[in-house]
């Protein structure tokens, strides 16, 4: 089949393969589809269920649980994988890997996956991570419009080809994302304070809130108010993914985490001591980097109470998670 006719343009690729079919890489099988690439999608996953649910929906032209036999042939691997299984995945699929095959990943940390990944696969791995994502775990959770208007982070060092960057760079515009090429070590640390941070306070919020022995689990849920209430929809997120985040941005999280506790530790020393001021101060200018995000195109200026509205990936809401009963944004 000649590449002109059956492949737009902006797909400078053949046939893919995505290891990993969770929320990403399902995602990106819908997104490849809905625009319009139409080459063999091989999924590979360890996970026997993820797979057969792969199967069901479509999601790829054939499926593997081994990694290596899926990558056989494909001129473009999408690791799609926790960050702690990017190494081994890696190394099982080096010898598998075509000539010209360019391989890239998701991974949400970039140093400890440049670092385990390069050695393996030299300068046709090209280090990306889009940001852009849900609560929500497996194939059944991806849709083709996710990575719309969102930001792919893309890492490559003075080694990378690169035209697999530009390749990979390319694929990613055409899913609708603005591309921007970052230095790693800035990568994790940006993350660190933007993500990976918020979501370790989210996980400590609930899991102090449910712990408190004076509240009853029945008032957390019944009375459960916007801040929280955002919070557990960050907590309901999947444990093995951000485990691995925080094993593997460890240096940003924890330089991170000492600042956000010097803060807090003058937030707190304002209430005890009734400075209102300074309290006031604060509150003030956090409200207007909220608004420079809504100005960014980042989020929308809507009142959210927790009243079901239309999720912007289209979602129905009955598929939201209730891990507190109240439905989840
Ligand atoms: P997910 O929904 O949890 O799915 C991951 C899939 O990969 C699971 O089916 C898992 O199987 C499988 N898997 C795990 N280790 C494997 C291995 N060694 N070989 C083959 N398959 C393996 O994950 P996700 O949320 O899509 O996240 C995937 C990657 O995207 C992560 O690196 C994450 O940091 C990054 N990312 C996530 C988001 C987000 O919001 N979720 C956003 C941006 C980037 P098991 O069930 O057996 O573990």
């Amino acid at each position: 089949v000649s590449d002109g006719e059956r492949l737009p343009a902006e797909f400078r690729f053949e046939r893919v393969a995505i290891i990993g079919v969770g929320l990403i890489g399902s995602s990106l099988s819908h997104a490849l589809r809905a625009n319009g690439f139409s080459g063999p999608i091989a999924i590979g996953d360890r996970n026997g269920e993820a797979l057969r649910v792969a199967a069901e929906l479509g999601l790829g032209t054939s499926f593997h649980v081994s990694a290596a036999k899926a990558v056989a042939g494909a001129d473009m691997v999408l690791l799609c994988i926790p960050v702690g299984a990017m190494g081994s995945t890696a190394r099982a699929i080096a010898p598998m890997l075509s000539p010209g095959a360019i391989v890239t990943d998701v991974g949400s940390v970039k140093g400890a996956v440049a670092q385990a990944v390069v050695p393996v696969l030299g300068r046709r791995f090209v280090p990306g991570h889009p940001i852009a994502g849900t609560e929500q775990s497996g194939p059944r959770a991806g849709f083709a419009t996710l990575f719309q208007r969102r930001w792919c982070v893309l890492t490559p060092n003075r080694e990378t080809d690169p035209a697999a960057v530009e390749t990979v760079a390319a694929m990613w515009r055409k899913f609708g994302s603005d591309v921007e090429i970052m230095d790693i070590d800035r990568h994790d640390l940006v993350l660190a304070i933007t993500s990976h941070v918020p979501h370790l306070i989210a996980y400590n919020l609930v899991r102090t809130a449910y712990d408190m022995e004076a509240v009853t689990e029945q008032e957390v849920i019944k009375f459960s108010a916007g801040g929280f209430r955002d919070s557990t929809r960050l907590a309901a997120s999947d444990p093995t993914m951000w485990r691995d985040v925080f094993l593997n941005n460890k240096v940003a999280v924890l330089e991170t985490l000492g600042r956000f506790c010097e803060d807090l530790a003058i937030l707190q020393r304002a209430i005890r001591w009734g400075e209102g001021d300074q309290l006031f101060d604060v509150f003030h200018r956090t409200r207007a980097i909220r608004m420079g995000i809504i100005d960014a195109g980042q989020d929308t200026p809507a009142p959210d109470f927790g009243r079901p509205r239309e999720h912007a990936a289209g979602t129905e809401p009955e598929e939201q998670p209730s891990f507190t009963g109240v439905r989840a944004r």
